[in-house]
């Protein structure tokens, strides 16, 4: 294809050319018409040269692309690094920030400082698909996958992608599908146990049978306890991001697990003691689930706190548009230590005593995440010797119809 400088090149010989002919056919000279054509090309080259109908010049480029190459990399969230016959010479933001700023000029294996990095980057056959994982670069827990793959001008572009959230998740799944099977196995293997126990000489002593029977019946009621809270769990996981719709009133909420508990718990219900205060109103939520959370609180209250001593629910206004549940007990308390860990599913202070007062070590993880599908916060606070507090912070159903959800508008009309 010619191209736009040929086509004006030629289309100005061609006018010069005839400019020199007229001078010759008017002047009858060969020396005018040749200073009229010599003139002629060289103003149109002149011309040629200086003028530019197109876009401006891109920058020039560098060793390793285009300032805009170079943006685009840096614009990568990931660390990337450009290498050339094993020198790093380009490290976008990312990678100076977790390898350091000193890297470009670098030897690579001296930039990542990684023994498996190392002996892949050594290589000097086409980089392969297969990642390599590095585990500990920038900090001891971290891991990173390592992509290299080639330009067509012999470049290496080495990707370091962040695996510490997925290893993190799934190391979570393993263990609590690890934790999950233990605690259903325990009961199960009791309950086997007393069968075979009383299909033989045992199951004759009524006796017996009598206490083997409420043995099997109390492990079978761990383990539906169990399952119930695991089915709980995920159901709440699933529903995460659907925001809640009902307006539920806390202070009725709260009278109905009173009276819920008082037919269930005896006693130790007669201890529970709520302050309402006057000016709260309702906020925008899944009636169950929030009933779930005070069952499992209230529930915690009587179980760790000492027996015949208050469990106090408090409902107040916190700060502006927000509301604030708290429930405390008076009972030795946890350590500081724990504190952090207690929402994690299955962790206990003291297994044995959860266990023999009927806990699963799911309680405070279902609260969590139904404080979280709540847009709520949940604080554990506790001293030791004196007793324990938790309080879930909830937007007032106020805040949350002003945004503009629908939804609540309707349900409150
Ligand atoms: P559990 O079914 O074991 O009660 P939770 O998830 O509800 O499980 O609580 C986790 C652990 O936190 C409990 O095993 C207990 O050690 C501790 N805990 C929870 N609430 C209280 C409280 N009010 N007082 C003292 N310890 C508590």
């Amino acid at each position: 294809m010619t191209s736009r400088f040929a086509q004006r090149l030629t289309g100005g010989m061609i006018i010069a050319a005839g400019a020199a002919l007229a001078v010759f056919l008017v002047d009858g000279r060969i020396d005018g018409a040749a200073i009229t054509l010599v003139g002629a090309i060289a103003v149109l080259l002149a011309a040629i040269g200086t003028r530019e109908d197109g876009p401006a010049p891109p920058p020039a480029e560098d060793a390793d692309g285009s300032i805009l190459v170079r943006e685009v990399l840096d614009a990568i969230v990931e660390p990337v690094l450009l290498v050339r016959a094993g020198t790093v010479t380009f490290g976008n933001g990312a990678a100076r920030a977790l390898l350091g700023s000193h890297i470009v000029g670098e030897d690579v294996r001296v930039a990542i400082r990684h023994p498996a990095a190392a002996d892949r980057l050594a290589s000097s056959v086409p980089a392969s698909d297969r990642p390599v994982e590095l585990v500990g670069l920038g900090s001891p827990d971290q891991r990173w996958e390592m992509r290299t793959g080639d330009t067509s001008d012999g470049a290496r572009i080495v990707h370091l992608i962040d695996q510490t959230g997925n290893y993190a998740a799934e190391r979570m799944r393993v263990d609590f599908v690890a934790n999950a099977s233990h605690e259903l196995r325990t009961p199960l293997a009791s309950i086997l146990g007393f069968i075979e126990t009383l299909t033989d000489e045992a199951g004759e002593d009524p006796a017996v049978r009598t206490r083997f029977l409420k043995v099997m019946f109390d492990e079978a009621r761990r383990m539906q306890r169990l399952v119930e809270d695991l089915i709980s769990l995920s159901r709440i996981e699933a529903e995460k991001y659907r925001l809640p719709a009902e307006i539920v009133d806390l202070a009725v909420l709260i009278a109905d697990v009173r009276a819920e508990l008082l037919d269930v718990a005896g006693d130790r219900a007669r201890d529970i003691a709520a302050t309402i205060d006057p000016g709260v109103h309702g906020i925008v939520g899944d009636r169950a689930q929030l009933s779930q959370m005070l069952h499992n609180l209230i529930g915690n209250a009587m179980k760790y706190g000492r027996g015949g001593t208050p469990v106090t629910i408090r409902l107040a206004a916190d700060r502006p548009n927000t509301i604030r549940l708290s429930i405390a007990d008076e009972s030795e308390g946890i350590a500081p230590e724990h504190i952090p860990r207690l929402t994690e599913r299955f962790y206990r202070v003291d297994a044995g005593r959860s266990r023999s007062l009927g806990g699963t070590g799911l309680g405070l993880a279902i609260v969590k995440h139904i404080a979280e599908r709540h847009r709520g916060r949940l604080d554990i606070a506790s001293r030791v010797g004196v007793g324990t507090t938790v309080s879930v912070t909830l937007p007032a159903a106020e805040a949350v119809s002003s945004k503009g959800n629908a939804d609540v508008t309707q349900a409150r009309a």
